[in-house]
């Protein structure tokens, strides 16, 4: 048996100059089962190979196809579904990853034949294990499959984090030259928890593992760090500073092995507005970036994102690791009942906080949240090659279309020229793209 992986990406205006390229790492974890059973198979994502899926499909002609990727490429996962079965009717075709997760039922298509919707080593391990057979498939947990014609959907089952494996990094490793976080590089990303205890009414992470909360220890999480080949760790939890005591027992661990990296990770502002010492001792053992959702600049935008913190702890983190040396990159969100003077005081802010790094997010209710359901009737945008919080998928509130666009994109103009950290990056990239470097398209 033959296994091809594919993370499948759809562009976006920033693809040009790609500030983020990362290892599959969903498809690593797959291929430590793989290698437990001694099966053949092969990674393939483009954005760090360059080829087409043709190719590589054509080269490698797969028994089994496994397809994942986020919301915006649903419509290229199911295109290389019809791909696959057009040129080879007896390729299984299982699809999986965050999107299916929640949302299975935008893959009930014809030509694919698995869904993996929960636990997925455990679904694909299961599906190994009956060879894809449909008869037994009604047994495994976690999955949805096709049976003459109809979706059968069973039951979900919650992930067992002491259970999950390391990764194998052998793609990582061939192909770490070309990941980046912005101006780091080669950088591996590493998960130490499923899901977030939080209850923002936007959040699909949350949604994640039928919404429950569950870490790894800190043991495993420190062994798998020791051995990645890279100066980068991005610990990409939905927010890795949470527990106070979690992160002391990292902080310990790492300082005893003496494992000497550079790590970027997540955060909540009322961690770092209340955990100053922890801050310190952070960015002592090699944490140089901080990505935290500030979301908005005022205490009632907050409210209405059920985001339990505060635009004072927004202040109090910026100066926190200003005062430690740690970049802070702020996340932020533009209210569909923006008006220009909002999008003004958002700019205002960032400016008077001096903020080098941020984005800015156009709100779009994503399907699955509780707040999709309050939305649902007034979408305008479904494609999900749109979903990406670049474009507008409901009508703005209170200003036109294009006030709207104009008044976002001025925010990133203005960034271009106000931050250093972006313009080295910016310009550094297009430097490379005209020398032919890399494999921009
Ligand atoms: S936005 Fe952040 S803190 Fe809120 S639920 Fe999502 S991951 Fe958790």
């Amino acid at each position: 048996m033959k296994v091809l992986l594919v993370k499948c990406h759809k562009k976006t205006i920033f693809s040009k100059i790609e500030p983020i390229i990362t290892e599959p790492l969903e498809l690593e974890y797959l291929a430590t089962i793989l290698n437990k059973d001694r099966i053949n198979y092969r990674i393939y994502d483009q954005l760090l190979e360059g080829k087409s899926f043709h190719e590589v499909f054509h080269e490698y002609l797969p028994d089994v196809l496994i397809l994942t990727g986020y919301i915006t490429a649903v419509e290229v996962i199911i295109a290389h579904s019809r791909y696959a079965k057009d040129k080879n009717p007896k390729v299984k075709v299982v699809v999986g990853g965050v999107h299916a997760e929640v949302n299975y039922q935008d893959f009930f298509a014809d030509t694919i034949d698995f869904i993996v919707h929960s636990d997925g080593l455990n679904g694909l391990q299961q599906l190994l294990n009956i060879n894809f057979d449909l008869e037994q498939a009604v047994m495994i947990k976690g999955i949805a499959f096709k049976k003459k014609d109809q979706w059968q959907v069973n039951e979900k089952r919650v992930t067992n984090t002491a259970e999950i494996p390391l990764p194998d990094r052998s793609y990582f490793n061939k192909y770490k030259h070309r990941t980046k976080y912005m101006n780091y590089s080669p950088l591996a990303i590493v998960k130490t928890a499923l899901s977030c205890p939080y209850q923002c009414n936007f959040c699909y992470c949350k949604m994640l593992n039928q919404g429950i909360y569950s870490t790894r220890s800190i043991e495993a999480v420190v062994e798998e760090i020791e051995k990645i080949d890279a100066p980068y760790v991005w610990i990409v939890d939905d927010s890795f500073l949470l527990d106070r005591n979690r992160i002391l027992q990292f902080i310990g661990m790492v300082k005893l092995k003496e494992v000497k990296k550079k790590y970027i990770v997540y955060s909540r502002v009322d961690f770092v507005a209340n955990n100053e010492d922890l801050i310190e001792k952070l960015a002592s053992i090699g944490v140089i970036e901080v990505i935290v959702g500030m979301e908005a600049v005022e205490d009632c935008q907050l409210e209405n994102f059920n985001k339990n913190a505060s635009a004072y702890e927004n202040i109090r983190t910026v100066e926190i690791l200003k005062k430690h040396n740690i970049t802070l990159t702020a996340l932020f969100i533009a209210g569909i009942n923006f008006t220009s003077s909002d999008f003004r005081n958002m700019r205002r802010w960032i400016k008077e906080m001096a903020l080098e790094s941020y984005t800015v997010s156009i709100f779009t209710p994503i399907k699955g949240t509780s707040q999709y359901k309050d939305y649902e009737e007034k979408i305008q945008v479904k494609d999900y090659h749109k979903i990406d919080f670049l474009h507008l998928t409901l009508k703005p509130e209170k200003i036109s279309k294009l006030r709207f666009y104009m008044e976002f994109y001025y925010i990133y103009v203005e960034q271009f020229f106000r931050s250093k950290y972006i313009r080295r990056f910016v310009l550094k990239n297009i430097k490379e793209m005209f020398k032919g470097g890399g494999h921009l398209e």
